[in-house]
């Protein structure tokens, strides 16, 4: 039997024959005594991407989101995101555990926030309140089936942020993919936000890592941070490696994962078995089962026919799209679909 078709995260590509090669041939020395030039390199390439000042190659999105957090607040601070925000849902419980700070939770639209959600939400100075340091935005929004913000969107949350002097964090571990689906600028985002986080092993396929991107001083506190959450890492230039192969070789292909999210929303939409698809505007697939059916019973007839998802509710499934899925296994998991 052929090989499962796995739509259950953009996490599970392997690396292409290209980045192992461009990985093998790296160069590398002991990162954390700042001695491996392929990390260093990876850290300002994306940082002047993005225009920002600094770079910091990490283990994983969940400790540059971590570390940003730490960074930005102190102890009895409240950070607010929206309540589907990864930070919030799907890190452990970091931000209690390692900032020691309390969470305000809104009610976006797909996750998307607005300074009207946003403001409301700011406790004046009063000895009664939490002190709210920081906002945290998703683009694109896990949980929001891939939904993103333009520029335009985040630019009034920026500006209400500089008035509040409330630090502003992105969780952009699929930002190159709302770049593809918005036509923004990497190099417009710098400007508005004071931290960046970036995966490396979603949508751009490589095995490991994220870097945080910030300004010099942030970047140094950082440092220290991420040695104290034990993610220093040795001869890291080989992962690094991985990492700048991706951004050179698997960021403009993003549009055909958006493109084969789309074809899988057009089959289900046609579906008995299917109550109704959130807009695709990415490499997301979100879908709501029909009364009388159950997400994981669906699930479990898609594996048997050898294709791999996973629910997000007890009446949700969400297949993601990406690096490691083609033409052909797009055209298959819609006779599937339509025969189900
Ligand atoms: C995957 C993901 C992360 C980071 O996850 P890791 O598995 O820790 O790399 C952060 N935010 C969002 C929205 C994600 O989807």
């Amino acid at each position: 039997m052929a090989a499962k078709i796995d739509f259950r995260s953009d996490t599970v590509t392997r690396p292409t024959a290209g980045m192992i090669e461009a990985m093998m041939t790296a160069k590398v020395g002991d990162d954390v005594y700042g001695e491996d030039e392929t990390v260093k390199e990876l850290e300002s390439k994306l940082a002047g991407l993005f225009n920002m000042e600094a770079g910091l190659f990490c283990p994983s999105g969940t400790m540059t989101n971590q570390i940003a957090i730490k960074c930005f607040t102190q102890p009895m601070d409240e950070v607010i995101c929206d309540q589907t925000a990864h930070v919030y849902r799907y890190e452990g419980g970091g931000i209690a555990y390692h900032s020691m700070a309390s969470v305000r939770l809104l009610n976006g639209t797909r996750g998307i926030l607005t300074p009207e959600l946003i403001e409301p939400e700011i406790n004046e100075q009063n000895i009664h309140y939490p002190n709210s340091s920081l906002v945290v935005l998703e683009n694109t929004v896990n949980k929001g089936g891939g939904a993103c913000y333009n520029l335009n969107q985040i630019e009034p949350i920026h500006t209400l942020c500089n008035i509040k002097g409330l630090k502003l964090h992105l969780d952009g571990a699929r930002i190159f993919n709302a770049l593809i689906a918005t036509g923004d600028q990497a190099k417009d985002y710098g400007k508005y936000f004071d931290g960046i986080s970036i995966c490396l092993s979603k949508g751009l396929g490589a095995p490991v890592g994220s870097v945080l991107l910030g300004s010099k001083e942030t970047i140094q506190k950082a440092v220290k941070i991420r040695k104290a959450f034990g993610g220093g890492m040795r001869q890291a230039g080989f992962l690094a490696a991985a990492g700048i192969y991706a951004l050179d070789h698997h960021v403009d292909r993003l549009k055909t994962d958006h493109q084969h999210a789309l074809a899988l929303s057009g089959a289900l939409q046609e579906m008995s078995y299917v109550a109704g698809v959130m807009p695709v505007e990415t490499n997301i697939v979100i879908f709501e089962v029909a009364e009388g059916f159950k997400a994981d019973a669906i699930v479990h007839q898609l594996s048997e026919k050898g294709i791999a998802c996973g629910t997000t509710g007890p009446k949700t499934i969400r297949l993601v799209t990406h690096l490691d899925v083609t033409p052909e296994m797009i055209d298959r998991t819609i006779e599937v679909i339509k025969n189900l």
